[in-house]
Parts: C-alpha cells; sequence; structure tokens
C-alpha cells in the first residue's frame, strides 16, 4: 500500500485526543496546514471534514482479510451459538455457600519459583538461601513443563505452621522472580487455581487436567512433606 501522509496524519488525528477539538472545530483540511503537517496541498472534499475522514472502503481493506481456501472448524456464525455456563470447580461453591470453608482443610503448602534463561542464577541463589534457612521438602530442578507448571520450576514444600515466616520471607528475598505459593487440600486443581497466592506477578498454570488422588477406600489423599532439608544458617532478623 503506497504511504499516504494524510492519511496517516488522519489516523494520528483520531488517536490523539488533544486533537479531537481541533478537528471538530475546523475540518481536517485547516487543522492539517495550521500544523504544517499535511504535506502537499490537497482540497479536502467538502463532504469529509469530520468524521468520515478515512476513506472507509481502504479502512476495510487493511482489516478484512483475504477468503481463506479451507473451512472453520467451528462452523459458521458462531456469535449465535447459546451461552454456556460453566461447571464451577471451586469446591463446594457449586451454590452459594452457608459456611466457610475451615482453614485447617491447608494441610501443607507449595512454593513454585519460577525461572528461565535470564533468571536461573538468581533461582539458584534462592533455592540456596531457602535450604540454609528453613526445614522444608526441597523438590529437584525442573527445566521443563511439569504438572500444571508451564516454565521451568523447582519447589519447597512446608507446614501451615511455617507460613507466617516463608511468606514475608519470600516477598523480601524474590530477587523479582515470579512465585506460587499454593496450599495443599483434597482438591489440587483447586489450589493452583483459586487458593494462590503470587510474589510478583502472576503466569499461567494449567491445572485443568488435575484429579484429587484417592486410596483404595476412595478416600482423597493430600500432599505431604517429607523434610529433606538442614538449615545451617540462623534466619535474619
Ligand atoms: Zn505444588
Amino acid at each position: 500500500m503506497p504511504h499516504d501522509v494524510e492519511l496517516d496524519q488522519a489516523w494520528a488525528d483520531r488517536i490523539s485526543p488533544g486533537r479531537r477539538g481541533l478537528l471538530a472545530g475546523s475540518g481536517v483540511a485547516a487543522g492539517l496546514m495550521a500544523l504544517g503537517a499535511g504535506g502537499p496541498a490537497r482540497a479536502a472534499p467538502e463532504t469529509s471534514a469530520t468524521a468520515s475522514t478515512v476513506p472507509r472502503a481502504e479502512t476495510l481493506a487493511v482489516i478484512t482479510p483475504a477468503p481463506a481456501s479451507g473451512q472453520s472448524p467451528w462452523g459458521y456464525e458462531t456469535v449465535g451459538e447459546p451461552t454456556p455456563r460453566p461447571t464451577s470447580v471451586r469446591p463446594g461453591e457449586q451454590v452459594l455457600p452457608d459456611l466457610p470453608r475451615p482453614y485447617t482443610a491447608i494441610k501443607s503448602y507449595h512454593a513454585h519459583v519460577y525461572f528461565d534463561e535470564d533468571t536461573y542464577e538468581k533461582a539458584a541463589l534462592l533455592r540456596r538461601w531457602s535450604a540454609e534457612r528453613f526445614t522444608v521438602e526441597l523438590g529437584n530442578w525442573n527445566l521443563e513443563p511439569r504438572g500444571p507448571h508451564v516454565t521451568p520450576s523447582y519447589y519447597f514444600g512446608f507446614l501451615p505452621e511455617q507460613l507466617p515466616v516463608i511468606v514475608p520471607w519470600l516477598q523480601l528475598n524474590s530477587l523479582g522472580l515470579t512465585i506460587l505459593i499454593h496450599p495443599n487440600t483434597d482438591n489440587p486443581k483447586a489450589d493452583h487455581l483459586h487458593y494462590a497466592l503470587w510474589v510478583n506477578r502472576a503466569q499461567p498454570v494449567n491445572p485443568y487436567g488435575m484429579r484429587t488422588p484417592v486410596d483404595a477406600d476412595g478416600h482423597a489423599l493430600i500432599e505431604q512433606i517429607f523434610p529433606n532439608t538442614t538449615p545451617s544458617v540462623r534466619i535474619e532478623v
């Protein structure tokens, strides 16, 4: 598409709030001339002084793709489909609950530290600092997506009693990394989707395939913590 100074300026004018009053008051041609930005003088069509500045046909040509040779796998006029209500995945909330859930349903916590090729040294430092100071279950390095975690990560697990120290400690010592802190209840999907805390920004997790593991009698098996670190440093206070 050939470069069109007037068309570019017309779009800029549309986007800029400061120019709208000027355009509304005096028309595009006068506005462009006042700023000396109109390029070669060209008389504006008399009917084009307001919202029709950008030619309709050209606009459509820019945003309307050429007809494709294939077919949409979703069918056509999908906008007319009825609106379904998704099934709730928050336990106990299929209807408005009568009572809050007991916080004692949380048996342990995981802190998942995410990193990439630019931040792995920070992740390693945080990992060492954590193991030096806390009695936790420290997992291995995961350099590939694992479970609901879609980027490289490691985790350490800890008991609810440690939460009042570990959460503020991670807040102050994240080194800017993204950290997911999730509880372990009898519903891993909800633990990752709805019961989570994040240090710094959140990032995608995909726990929709997670199922609650059960024992031979059908009772939910809740994630347990088996500490494997030996702290050697007194935590800074
Ligand atoms: Zn976890």
